[in-house]
């Protein structure tokens, strides 16, 4: 499934100069590049976090799917994630990749990995998939098989990232940190590696339960932050530069930074055919039931009204000396105090942990004006990068990254 920080359809290699081309181009004329698509919120898996075991039930018919990818199609889509729940579940999956790929899409999967085999690796490479993204949530099957609900799932999920890179297929996992599996953030990532696979990660979770007590229960302690920021430092990682130098000088366009990503180039669509401006935002701009998705796209006053949404209208944010170590998402906001402008007590943690891994004062420099970050939403996922020695200025095994592209590259995170 998608989580806060999912949102990307070809990788973030392609989030590159070629990529973020796109987007931009694709921002000025007002086209939804990506369309991530929900085929649906059963999974084979129970995870302690999920939350689309809380979503209503129900799924287009397979015949409408295909009516929305030529609708996708039209309206200039190129990149198309498919996701979850898991998306293998659906009986008709391999159907509407096949359609996809007709229609040209370039195609992302989020999955668990547990339902492919080699004869679904082999399908998928068929399909020229463009990139696989497979969640981990923990180094030993212990870790991960007590968050999933499902024993063995640990080992099918592995077993699925070797079967996807033996085939030479573009594998990114994904982990979602929370108090029972953070103690394991450095062995995660150094097992990703070793298996071939991109990683990446983050603590921002989508609230569950009655008022979000389930997401509560689970967010990492900050007990748990200090001894894993202390671990770090021992390692020798000293954090990456502040997005502060991605400041524009001119204050004119510092106020008018986009600071949300959320139905600029890129929308969900859920598997009842409502589209959302991202999985994070709870606001449906229409529904393929009754509406042309084109028509949605260019005059719902909900993707209208985010597109509008600029830095200096955000009354906490703007001039929030955090800023740069925060993954706010506007969508988790918006659940968490009601509003796509307020802050996020979520993020405000986040950042709050971030700063005092980063051993920065408490009360950093004050700042002036509105700062610039080219932040996408839903945020975050932190990047954990390989340590590189040869990188000038900074260890690349950079616990807080949250430096993501312009558009943070088509992507959204289980
Ligand atoms: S794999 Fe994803 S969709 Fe399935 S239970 Fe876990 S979080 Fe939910
Ligand atoms: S969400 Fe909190 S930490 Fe983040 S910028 Fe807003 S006020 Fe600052």
């Amino acid at each position: 499934m998608t989580s806060p920080r999912d949102r990307d359809a070809p990788a973030p290699a392609a989030g590159g100069s070629l990529y973020r081309r796109l987007v931009a181009k694709a921002r000025a004329e007002c086209l939804p590049l990506q369309v991530v698509l929900e085929l649906t919120t059963r999974c084979n898996l129970r995870c302690t976090h999920c939350y689309a075991a809380e979503r209503p039930r129900g799924e287009l018919s397979t015949e409408q799917m295909r009516d929305a990818l030529d609708q996708f199609a039209a309206a200039g889509a190129l990149f198309l994630t498919l996701t979850g729940g898991e998306p293998l579940v659906h009986p008709d999956f391999w159907t509407i990749c096949e359609q996809a790929r007709k229609r040209g899409f370039s195609i992302t999967v989020f999955t668990n990995g547990t339902l492919i085999g080699p004869a679904e690796a082999d399908r998928l490479l068929a399909l020229q998939t463009e990139r696989m993204e497979v969640s981990i949530l923990g180094s030993t099957p212990a870790t991960h098989d007590a968050i999933t609900g499902r024993e063995g799932s640990f080992e099918r999920t592995m077993r699925a990232v070797d079967l996807l890179i033996e085939r030479g297929l573009r594998v990114q996992m994904k982990a979602t940190w929370m108090r029972t599996n953070i103690a394991e953030a450095r062995a995660v990532e150094t097992l990703a590696r070793e298996h071939g696979a991109a990683f990446r990660s983050g603590f921002l979770l989508m609230p569950t339960g009655p008022e979000g007590s389930r997401t509560d229960a689970l967010r990492v302690t900050g007990d748990q932050v200090a001894a894993l920021s202390d671990a770090w430092l021992e390692s020798g990682w000293t954090g990456r530069p502040s997005q502060a130098a991605l400041v524009p000088a001119d204050p004119e366009k510092q106020a008018n930074t986009i600071p949300c990503g959320a139905g600029q180039a890129s929308c969900y669509v859920d598997c009842r055919g409502a589209v959302y401006p991202c999985v994070a935002i709870r606001r449906a701009a229409g529904s393929l039931l009754e509406q042309d998705f084109a028509r949605i796209w260019q005059d719902s006053p909900v993707l209208r009204e985010i597109r509008g949404i600029r830095l200096a209208d955000l009354p906490d944010c703007r001039s929030c000396a955090l800023f740069d170590l925060c993954p706010r998402c506007a969508g988790v906001a918006d659940m968490e105090s009601g509003s796509l402008l307020a802050k996020s007590p979520q993020a405000c943690r986040i950042a709050e942990a971030r700063r005092s891994m980063r051993r920065l004062p408490a009360e950093p420099e004050a700042k002036t004006g509105i700062r610039n970050t080219t932040k996408t939403c839903p945020p975050d996922v932190d990047n954990h990068r390989e340590k590189n020695d040869d990188s000038p200025g900074w260890k690349r095994r950079a616990f807080i990254s949250n430096v993501r592209t312009a558009d943070g590259g088509p992507g959204i995170d289980r």
